[in-house]
C-alpha cells in the first residue's frame, strides 16, 4: 500500500503539534509523536515503558534506540500516511527514521516536510508570557489572561511560570533547536521536499495554507 509521510518542524511553542493533530483529523493518516509514543509505553509499563521511566523519573534523555523501536512499531501499523510530530529533530534522528522508511515504506511514497516558521522573538513572547496553575489551566497573559492578575479563574491557585518557560530556558531550547534542526531542514530543502508555513498567523489560517499545498502537490 501506498503510504504518505508528512513531518512537522518547527520551534517550540510554534503550534506544530496542533497542526499535526488538524491534519491527522481531515485525513486518515496517523499521527506519530515521540512523546505520545513514550507516555502511553510508560502508562501501559511495557517491557520498553518501564525501562524509559527510569531515565524520565532522572531526568535522562531517553536513549535513541527506544525511540527508534517505538517509531518502527508504529509504522508497522495499517495506516495510508503517517504524521510525525517533533521527529527527527537531529541528523542522527533522521538517519535513523530514513532507514526504517527504506525497511517499511516504498520508495515512490510522497514524503514532505512542513516547516511552521516562526521567528524567534514571537516564540520567546509566546512562551514567556505563558503562566500555568497547579489545576492544569494554562493562561497567557497576551491572548488568555486570567480575571485577577495571578490567580487561577477556576480554583482561586497562585499561577506560576514552567521551568520550561523562562527567559533563560527558552533561549537555551532555542539554540538547541536551531543548532541540531538545520541538518534536518536542509536535507529536505535540498530534496526539494520542505513545504515552508508562515506559522504566526491564526491557527485556522495555518491549517488552510498546508492543505492548499498538499492540495497544490496532489499528496491529498
Ligand atoms: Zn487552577
Amino acid at each position: 500500500m501506498q503510504k504518505t509521510i508528512i513531518i512537522f518542524f518547527g520551534p517550540p511553542g510554534s503550534g506544530k503539534g496542533t497542526q499535526a493533530e488538524l491534519l491527522a483529523k481531515k485525513t486518515d493518516w496517523q499521527k506519530i509523536s515521540t512523546g505520545d509514543l513514550l507516555r502511553s509505553e510508560v502508562a501501559a509499563k511495557t517491557k520498553l515503558g518501564k525501562l524509559a521511566d527510569k531515565y524520565l523519573k532522572t531526568g535522562k534523555l531517553v536513549p535513541d534506540r527506544f525511540i527508534v523501536e517505538m517509531v518502527d512499531n508504529s509504522l508497522k501499523k495499517k495506516s495510508s500516511g503517517f504524521i510525525f510530530d517533533g521527529y527527527p529533530r537531529n541528523l542522527k534522528q533522521l538517519k535513523d527514521l530514513l532507514l526504517m522508511f527504506k525497511k517499511r515504506i516504498k520508495k515512490s511514497a510522497p514524503i514532505y516536510a512542513i516547516e511552521i516558521a516562526v521567528s524567534d522573538k514571537e516564540v520567546k513572547q509566546r512562551l514567556g508570557q505563558r503562566r500555568m496553575c497547579a489545576c492544569g489551566k494554562v493562561y497567557h497573559l497576551l491572548y488568555n489572561s486570567p480575571i485577577n492578575e495571578g490567580i487561577c479563574d477556576i480554583c482561586g491557585g497562585k499561577l506560576f511560570t514552567r521551568n520550561d518557560d523562562k527567559p533563560k530556558v527558552i533561549s537555551h531550547r532555542l539554540k538547541v533547536y536551531h543548532h541540531d534542526g538545520q541538518a534536518v531542514l536542509d536535507y529536505w530543502r535540498v530534496l526539494g521536499k520542505l513545504i515552508k508555513i508562515n506559522g504566526e498567523q491564526p491557527i485556522a489560517k495555518i491549517h488552510n495554507d498546508i492543505m492548499e499545498k498538499l492540495r497544490e502537490l496532489k499528496v491529498i
